[in-house]
């Protein structure tokens, strides 16, 4: 028996909360007519007739339509999970995010906090799935953000397109901000069958009008302020969001501005309007984020100048986050993103150039509650020439080891700790091949002859075997055609990695028999089941991901050699 919108509207509606038996608050009543306005609001009918005919379905709709909040809530009243003692999971690729909206949630449906309904990063669920591959404790998972392509997001998605074998019962629903959502559709279809629904929420968008600067500007925070004091001055009533790239930055530009906006209201009280700053980072507490949807304080007389609200965000709020009231958008061009270099093997957070749907994304949250401004800190020209046309995918710019550790996990099971370890080091520093073009007709049948059949792994770890065969000589390095640099760099990583293993406890252990070893490994890496879903062997002893072949996205790059 399928839950219509009517029936839930008028659960909503009633003076019992169903899911608490118990009456519904003042505040509940309120929220709800501010929840009516939202796009997916009036779209429940729809929603809820398409997720009880389908498994699976994309949802896209532009950010602040109501997603995050509203869908999952849907899903409960259509699933009822308590009833059945399983949980609908939502994820969200930022902790920030999870912890507000889970909040905002339990407000909305007059509960402290959910027991059924879970608002978790997707890092959590997907800890959760090296434990339970089968996820059994839900009913329905459902992937937010799916466009800002977080690594666990995108390995999640691999891991419910292969669950569906296993659990017919498990309901997925992928939701994006952008149209990529056309990407995941075609990934979740079945090649031969029906094609997986993709449900639009409309947006409400206004116009939003956007300025350049005319010259490249030196210091993007002096210049960033600059623009928050221009826009308080003359324009139009409207708040302002800046985006900057992390908490020092943040901090610096909110007390910089205090400064200026004082000395401003003083020197002409009756031009300037009241004015708030606020910040807002992931490593700022839970209370204090929430200070985003305050209301900026009241203006000093009923004609006088405007007030105004300023946030200073990172790019956590270029989709999670929808603060209402945002006029003005400022835009510097830069954020913190993870960049991993796979030669030193570090992972690093730099500050970077925004691509160009990420500069749309920020403009597009100026135009929410009427027309809006954004400025951009940088020249129209270099918007077209310098930006890149989308952020890669955290995939394509991570270590992959982080998710490699399960295999380390089980590998003793199998007794093969040892060579998994050398293996994975292996895999972590640069080519051992050297292969110069003058000397072709040699290095090949060289690299042929420490060519396993079993695969790259194997053949890697038979290099590092008869390197140790051989006392680590150079010559025989160079006669053989690998680098005697990179297995130098091998065994110092090794050893950095073995510390690790027995902080951890996991027993270093070789079966000893080498032809019951290679089983054992394979086993291992099987096992290791994310390693799957990261590459995967293909034809010439090169390494492709299962994401290539299956998504038509690009490879991770990382361990193609
Ligand atoms: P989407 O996921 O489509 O971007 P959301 O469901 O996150 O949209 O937000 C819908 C609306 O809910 C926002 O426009 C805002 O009005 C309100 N909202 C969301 N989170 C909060 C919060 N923590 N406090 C107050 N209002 C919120
Ligand atoms: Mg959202």
């Amino acid at each position: 028996r399928r839950v219509t919108g009517e029936q839930v509207r008028e659960a909503l509606e009633s003076d019992v909360n169903p899911f608490t038996m118990q009456s519904h608050t003042p505040q509940h009543k309120k929220i709800l007519e501010a929840r009516k306005k939202l796009p997916v609001y009036s779209q429940m009918d729809e929603f809820l007739k398409i997720f009880s005919k389908n498994q699976i379905i994309i949802i896209v709709g532009e950010t602040g339509s109501g997603k995050t909040t509203q869908i999952p809530q849907f899903v409960c009243y259509s699933d009822l999970p308590h009833t059945k003692g399983k949980m609908v999971a939502c994820t969200q690729p930022r902790r920030v995010t999870a912890l507000s909206v889970a909040q905002r949630v339990a407000d909305e449906m007059d509960e402290p906090g959910t027991t059924f309904l879970n608002y978790m990063t997707d890092g959590m669920l997907l800890r959760e799935a090296m434990n339970d591959p089968d996820l059994t404790r839900y009913s329905t998972i459902i992937l937010d953000e799916a466009h800002e392509r977080t690594l666990a997001t995108d390995i999640l998605m691999c891991i419910l397109k292969t669950l569906a074998k296993r659990r017919s019962d498990l309901k997925r629903i992928v939701m994006s901000a952008t149209l990529d959502a056309l990407k995941y559709q075609k990934y979740f279809s079945p090649k031969h069958g029906e094609v997986v629904p993709l449900f639009k929420v409309p947006g409400r968008t206004h116009p939003v009008e956007v300025f350049y600067t005319q010259e490249p500007e030196p210091d993007y925070v002096e210049a960033a302020i600059r623009t928050v004091l221009m826009i308080h001055r003359p324009e139009e009533p409207g708040d302002i969001l800046l985006f900057l790239t992390g908490e020092e930055e943040i901090e610096d530009a909110c007390r910089r501005i205090k400064i200026k906006a004082d000395e401003l209201t003083s020197q002409d009280p009756d031009n300037i309007g009241p004015f708030i700053c606020i910040p807002l980072y992931s490593s700022l507490p839970p209370q204090q984020q929430q200070r985003i949807f305050d209301p900026p304080p009241p203006t000093r007389t009923p004609d006088g100048p405007p007030r105004r609200k300023v946030v200073i965000s990172t790019n956590i709020a270029e989709t999670g986050l929808t603060i209402d009231g945002m006029v003005y958008v400022i835009d510097p061009g830069f954020s913190k993103q993870k960049v991993y270099n796979p030669r030193i093997r570090v992972e690093t957070l730099l500050v970077s150039p925004i691509s160009k749907v990420s500069a749309k994304q920020l403009a597009g949250r100026a135009g929410r509650t009427r027309p809006g401004k954004c400025f951009r800190l940088y020249t129209e020209r270099d918007f077209m020439k310098e930006l890149d046309e989308q952020t890669h995918p955290e995939i394509l710019r991570s270590n992959m080891a982080s998710i490699l550790a399960k295999m380390f996990i089980v590998s003793p099971e199998f007794k093969c700790s040892n060579e998994i370890l050398t293996i994975v080091t292996m895999l972590s520093v640069q080519s051992v091949w050297m292969q110069p073009p003058s000397q072709r007709t040699e290095a090949d049948p060289a690299k042929h002859m420490l060519t396993l059949r079993g695969g790259d792994h194997l053949t890697l770890l038979n290099i590092h075997t008869k390197y140790g065969a051989n006392g680590q000589d150079k010559n025989w390095c160079w006669k053989n055609f690998v680098s005697a640099r990179a297995l130098q760099e091998v065994d110092n990583v090794r050893l950095q990695l073995q510390c690790i293993m027995e902080k951890f406890d996991i027993d270093l252990v070789s079966t000893g028999d080498s032809n019951k070893s290679y089983a054992a490994i394979r086993m291992a890496l099987v096992c290791g089941f994310f390693m799957q879903v990261a590459h995967k062997e293909g034809e010439k002893g090169s390494y492709l991901t299962l994401w290539r072949r299956e998504t038509g996205l690009k490879s991770t790059g990382i361990f193609v050699r």
